[in-house]
């Protein structure tokens, strides 16, 4: 007869670099926009702090309109003024943090891999922890992301408590522990922190390079829980070979730190509904899928006739990086062509050296009628290919979770995997490929 008492929701604002749809560059976007729309789903508030980059895909943002405040941040000692905008982005508010300062930190026409990024993300959490401030926010929980928003932790805690923003506490999950923000310890004092306080073992001295700063160490360090991507990651980062140097800084911190499988925000990619695939299809009705894969042969200009209609279709998206084991991405491009099957190759290289060599395949099968590489960012194109292909490969070295994998099983299409991260904890291992010719 008595009713339990209704908890209210918690307030959680996420400070990051990525939001899909609008900032993506891989599954970081994808997974702020997942988690915080399946929160808030559940009743919780959530928002989101971006920067306001030049390149983001504005006509995804709803309601974008200047806020009518000042916002000013402090940098290398000096004041400098903000322009902060709000949006709607997939159901959820969003501020876009437009720094006003003569670097034009996030007016670059990429997201990322800027030579000053320490400087660009470190002066963007600045400002986004003064934002929180001085617009009386008070959040229960501010989660930040991967070594860009990691100097949150240190900010909050040295610099934002004593100012009276003490209502939250700090989650930080990493995402790939590859990419931590290292830096000489100087650079750390831009954004009002003391390299001399943080310059320790057990703070934020990098492990292996005793001069430096290492940002994604200080969101382990002061950060009140620390979460990764799946739960054989987290046990991988725990042993030398995973953690790149920071195994022995989460072993200490082994207590708050935990694997939370990432998934896919069923609702996006939902082949029954998704307005960017030829054909809409479902389990009950998998003939769709047919349907996607010759309109996609024919616009890639992949054979689709006679004999050919039966090949089966291999894909990959990816960014083409070491860690994506793209070796094994090129020995399956010429192992499918050997064994009678079709292959597309979407994906686009940050590291030159590789851009290079996919483009050489690339023109090697410029008019190939089985093989075709799209060498470039394309959201669209990615849904055609998740659709389209009977199988999809993802040979990673490593793989913290990995959401392709979620994703083609979503779009009935076999991942072919390596046991790591990730995907060993949701995969579909097939040792050989054998095609079988109806
Ligand atoms: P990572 O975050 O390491 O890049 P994930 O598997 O977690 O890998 O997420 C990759 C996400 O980025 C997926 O949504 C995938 O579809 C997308 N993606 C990767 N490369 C491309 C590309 N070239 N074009 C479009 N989408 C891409």
């Amino acid at each position: 007869l008595i009713q339990p008492k209704r908890r209210p929701g918690i307030y959680v604002i996420h400070i990051a670099a990525e939001m899909a749809p609008v900032a993506k560059v891989g599954g970081l976007g994808d997974v702020l926009t997942g988690l915080s729309r399946s929160l808030q789903r559940k009743g919780h508030l959530v928002e989101a702090i971006l920067p306001k980059y030049d390149c983001m895909d504005y006509s995804r943002i709803v309601n974008l309109k200047e806020l009518d405040l000042e916002l000013h941040s402090t940098f290398d000692g000096q004041i400098h003024k903000n322009k902060v905008w709000c949006g709607i982005v997939e159901g959820l508010p969003v501020y876009f943090i437009e720094p006003l300062h003569p670097a034009k930190f996030f007016w670059r026409g990429q997201f990322y891999s800027e030579p000053d990024d320490f400087r660009r993300f470190t002066y963007f959490c600045r400002a986004a922890m003064e934002f929180i401030l001085q617009s009386g926010k008070r959040p229960d929980i501010i989660h930040s992301h991967d070594w860009q928003t990691a100097v949150v932790a240190p900010l909050y805690w040295d610099i934002y408590v004593p100012l009276g923003l003490d209502s939250a506490r700090l989650a930080f999950t990493c995402h790939n522990f590859e990419y931590q923000g290292a830096e000489n310890s100087g650079a750390i004092a831009a954004c009002g922190l003391s390299a001399r306080d943080l310059m320790r073992p057990d703070r934020m001295q990098d492990n292996s390079f005793h001069n430096k700063i290492n940002l994604l160490k200080g969101g382990i360090v002061f950060s009140n829980v620390v979460t990764t991507v799946s739960p054989t990651y987290a046990q991988e980062v725990l042993r030398p070979e995973g953690g790149k140097g920071l195994h022995g800084t989460l072993g200490v911190h082994s207590k708050k730190f935990f694997g939370v499988l990432n998934g896919i925000d069923e609702e996006v990619w939902d082949p029954s509904t998704d307005v960017l695939l030829d054909y809409q299809y479902s389990a009950e009705d998998i003939d769709g899928k047919f349907i996607n894969k010759q309109k996609l042969r024919e616009r890639l200009g992949l054979a689709s006739q006679g004999d050919d209609e039966k090949r089966p279709l291999v894909g990959c998206v990816t960014r083409l990086v070491p860690q994506k084991g793209v070796h094994l991405i090129r020995h399956s491009i010429y192992r499918t062509l050997e064994k009678g099957g079709q292959f597309i190759l979407l994906g686009s290289s940050p590291v030159p050296q590789i851009q290079h060599e996919f483009e050489d395949i690339a023109r090697q099968f410029e008019k190939h009628p089985q093989i075709r590489l799209v060498l470039k960012y394309d959201e669209a194109l990615s849904h055609s290919i998740y659709a389209a292909s009977d199988i999809f490969v993802i040979p990673s070295i490593f793989e913290p979770c990995g959401l392709t994998q979620m994703i083609s099983m979503r779009y009935g299409t076999i991942p072919v995997v390596r046991r790591t991260g990730g995907l060993a904890d949701r995969f579909v291992l097939i040792t050989e490929l054998r095609f079988i010719r109806r």
